[in-house]
């Protein structure tokens, strides 16, 4: 099939090197000349495991492309994914204004027949909006489709999740445009629901703010772990053994970050107050989640008897493992206010501090690994889980340190194994470890 995706992001790059992969062609475009650019000169302008190999190869092979023409690639194409940035505005509101001026233009370029898919998350009734857009710009009267197609990948994992996902969610206006995308998804063999426009863009943010639900759950479980001397790992572990409510996302700690939760619970809230309904549950979890920051502030503090003039070794900045997005990342707003209370950082991150630097108060030391980063540090503090963390040599770390303080807003270590080696070591929702 001839595809073309416009915004080559996390997700607009991931489908449409996958769909290349699968056998289609594939024209990705994008308005920032600089990454088409780089992309045709076969550098990725995003981390992402698996990613490199397999644009090389597709590229090599002729059926993945990159252009700055979306009119040209729209006529080229039969069916058109829409994959570019919806950002909060500061109501909570989704900022459509990507959406709509790529639906404009594909208005304008149309000249036959085409399926226009919405990957993008864009709340309840932005399908309608689009395909009123596209009308209202076409030069002459062409039949086209709108459909939503909500993406569900993980960045730090994104090829395995669109190669492997879940389920694909198609909501179309009929089943004969749903088949157009059955078919395309077809080679995947995975699980599809098929169903109407607004239900698959509520099954979009449903699902994220679903899962915020679950990380504020046990986070709010971890703080009446912490006054009650209970472990919120087994209770964690006991609760998600329980197959109705399941493990995963019951990992408490600094909360949930990065481009998509924080958006996406904003704009449910948002979305549901427009049509009168008060979603309380949200505000709280959202609530919950503001008050994570201060908290693992206060751990260092208390441990460290103030935070001014004390320096801190920073273990991670990106929002979450794997990734060098530092979108709404935790670490921003640890840092920054580490400042504010006269703390020195020096911080390191396996992949993100090219990213990080420009985004981090000026006076922000930027390390080679960790155990530089905790050279002659008052404290160490975790902020993002990256495996290598998981397997530093914790007596090297020890030696590096001024003091042997861990505050671990990510609970990577065991507090039993940091008594042994002789840490002080501050966790979620686990009883503190002092020595002596
Ligand atoms: P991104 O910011 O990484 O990519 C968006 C791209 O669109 C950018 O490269 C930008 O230059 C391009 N763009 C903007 N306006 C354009 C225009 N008029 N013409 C051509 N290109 C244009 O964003 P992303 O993280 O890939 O997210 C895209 C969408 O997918 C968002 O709605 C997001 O909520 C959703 N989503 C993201 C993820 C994720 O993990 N990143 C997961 C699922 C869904």
């Amino acid at each position: 099939m001839n595809i073309c995706v416009v915004g080559t992001g996390y997700v607009g790059l991931v489908t449409g090197a996958v769909f290349a992969d699968l056998g289609n062609d594939v024209l990705c475009v994008d308005n920032d000349a600089a990454k088409v650019e780089a992309l045709r000169a076969g550098r990725m302008p995003i981390y992402e495991p698996g990613l490199e190999e397999m644009v090389t190869r597709n590229v090599g092979d002729g059926r993945l492309a990159f252009t700055t023409d979306l009119q040209a690639a729209v006529r080229q194409s039969d069916v058109i994914f829409i994959a570019v940035g919806t950002p909060p505005k500061a109501t909570g509101e989704t900022d459509l204004s990507q959406v709509e001026a790529v639906a404009a233009e594909i208005g304008r370029a149309m000249d036959r027949y085409k399926v226009v898919v919405n990957k993008s998350t864009v709340p309840v009734g932005t399908g309608e909006l689009v395909r009123e857009v596209i009308t209202r710009h076409q030069t002459r009267p062409v039949e086209f489709d709108v459909v939503s197609n909500p993406e569900f990948l993980r960045e730090g994992s994104a090829i395995e999740d669109t190669l492997r996902p879940e389920r694909i969610v198609i909501g179309a206006p009929n089943q004969q445009v749903a088949m157009t995308l059955v078919e395309l998804y077809a080679p995947l063999e995975r699980p599809m629901i098929i169903t109407d426009l607004p239900s698959a863009e509520v099954i979009k943010y449903a699902s994220n703010a679903f899962l915020a639900c679950k990380i504020s759950f046990i986070n709010a479980i971890a703080n009446v772990c912490e006054v009650a001397g209970a472990d919120v790992g087994h209770v964690a572990k006991g609760m998600g053994l329980d197959s109705r409510i399941g493990r995963e996302f019951l990992q408490p700690g600094l909360g949930y970050g990065g481009s998509c939760f924080p958006k996406d619970v904003d704009s449910l809230i948002h979305t549901a107050g427009r049509f009168g309904y008060d979603f309380r549950l949200l505000r709280a979890v959202v609530e919950i989640n503001h008050e994570r920051t201060p908290h693992v502030i206060g751990m260092a503090r208390k441990a460290l008897g103030g935070l001014e003039d004390r320096t801190l070794g920073v273990l991670g900045l990106a929002f979450k493992p794997n990734t060098d997005d530092m979108r709404e990342a935790k670490s921003l707003e640890v840092i920054r206010r580490l400042h504010a209370e006269g703390a020195r950082i020096r911080a390191y991150d396996p992949v993100a501090m090219d990213n990080a630097r420009p985004l981090l108060p000026p006076a922000t030391g930027f390390c080679g690994s960790a155990y530089e980063a905790a050279q002659g540090a008052d404290a160490l503090v975790v902020l993002t889980e990256w495996n290598e963390f998981r397997f530093l040599n914790m007596e090297r770390i020890r030696a590096a340190l001024r003091r042997p303080v861990i505050v671990d807003g990510r609970n990577l270590y065991e507090p039993e194994r940091m008594r042994r080696l002789g840490f002080e070591y501050h966790s979620i929702g686990r009883k503190a470890v002092v020595p002596g």
